[in-house]
């Protein structure tokens, strides 16, 4: 069979799962149940409906591992050579009975059970129900450290996606700006994202203006003017990975205050990224960005961690925030995203995404780090 779309091209799942086990052991997790999204595809690469018909990955310290499906999606699984069983349910089946015998059958009826952080409260309030004997923790305390440090290969996978982010962002001065509106911009840059070669668009935040100093702001009618800047925060999904990058546009030369606010923020983004190597704790890169920016006087106005790691999620350990204490390691990949908000006046943010490397960082986007001044 082959890998379904948008998944890595042949990951060792045997490995990943190994992993896992090895990492149930070491917390004395029994089994471990993941439902729709990134930790079900990241062991077994199916990239199963998040619907409330209910899909779980079970993998229990002993045995065979196993996908419960609904069975009119049983046709999209591919079950790696054997590598898991497939259990399949039909309409008017109790679902969760099945899943709860098959986290049962991976452990001791009391034992501690591993379930996905993401899992819907009415699955997981449903199999509580069923094995009221057992306790419960969270899924991230067994694949949180398998997630964030990444293989080559899906290092690979993420600077494909760098690439193809950078790629709209050498589209951007070709844009018209002055005279539309936020979200006519942002409909013409998410048809570059998908353009460049992701097979989703993830988000497009293009937030003029005054606009820009809420850091998530949800692109609308808003006409761009001449003399304003304009935040661009882009992000899509390639063969299974995000790519997610941020520059500033400025219509016509920047006024000298945002320009003064570039400056900072851009030797904070600069700085951040040079003290990024194994053994430096998440938090002194906040911490590097973070000074730069208080020495500069906008110390208020950076109002946000300084980055999140990458990979089958936009957003995922490790977090770069202050008091995470937590050592790099070659293969986290994770954004330095420091910005400046300076409410009713503008707003700044500069992105890249990097990877930890054996003795030092590799920058996966590759564009400017100026302003970007259109006509
Ligand atoms: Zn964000
Ligand atoms: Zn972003
Ligand atoms: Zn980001």
């Amino acid at each position: 069979m082959t890998a379904a779309a948008g998944v890595t091209p042949v990951p060792d799942w045997g490995a990943r799962i190994d992993a896992a086990r090895a990492a149930m052991s070491d917390l004395g997790i029994e089994s471990l149940g993941v439902t729709a999204g990134s930790d079900l595809t990241y062991l077994c690469g199916y990239e199963a409906m998040p619907l409330e018909r209910i899909t779980m990955f079970v993998v229990g310290l002993w045995g065979e591992p196993v996908l419960v499906v609904p069975e009119l999606e049983a046709p999209r699984v591919d079950d790696r050579d054997g590598l898991f069983e497939v259990v399949t349910w039909a309409d008017g089946e109790d679902s969760l009975d099945i899943c709860a015998r098959m986290l049962r059958r991976a452990g001791h009826p009391g034992g501690p059970v591993a379930i996905g952080d993401r899992a819907w409260a009415e699955h997981l309030l449903g199999l509580q129900r069923r094995l009221y004997h057992a306790t419960w923790v969270p899924a991230s305390d067994v694949l949180r450290g398998l997630r964030s440090v990444k293989s080559a290969a899906e290092i690979a996978l993420l600077r494909e996606a760098g690439a193809a982010i950078d790629a709209v962002v050498e589209t951007l001065p070709s844009l018209e700006w002055a005279g539309r509106t936020e979200a006519e911009v942002a409909a013409a840059i998410g048809d570059e994202i998908v353009a460049a070669g992701h097979e989703l668009v993830n988000f497009v935040i293009v937030a003029a203006g005054a606009n820009a100093a809420s850091p998530h702001h949800e692109p609308g009618d808003k006409v761009i003017n001449a003399g304003e800047c304009v935040l661009v925060d882009i992000g899509g999904t390639r063969k299974g990975y995000c790519s997610d990058t941020t520059r500033v546009v400025s219509i016509g030369a920047p006024a000298a205050e945002v320009e003064a606010a570039w400056d900072a923020l851009r030797a904070a983004q600069e700085r951040a990224t040079a003290t990024v190597a194994p053994g430096i704790a998440a938090g002194a890169v906040d911490a590097a960005a973070r000074g730069v920016i208080t020495e500069a006087g906008y110390g208020d106005a950076f109002i946000h961690r300084t980055g999140h790691g990458i990979g089958l999620d936009a957003h995922e350990d490790p977090y770069i925030v202050a008091g995470n204490d937590e050592e790099l390691q070659p293969g986290m990949c994770f954004s330095i995203e420091p910005g400046i908000y300076l409410s009713g006046r503008f707003g700044l943010r500069l992105e890249d995404i990097v990877a930890v490397t054996d003795d030092g960082v590799e920058v996966l986007n590759r564009t400017a780090h100026e302003l970007i001044v259109v006509g």
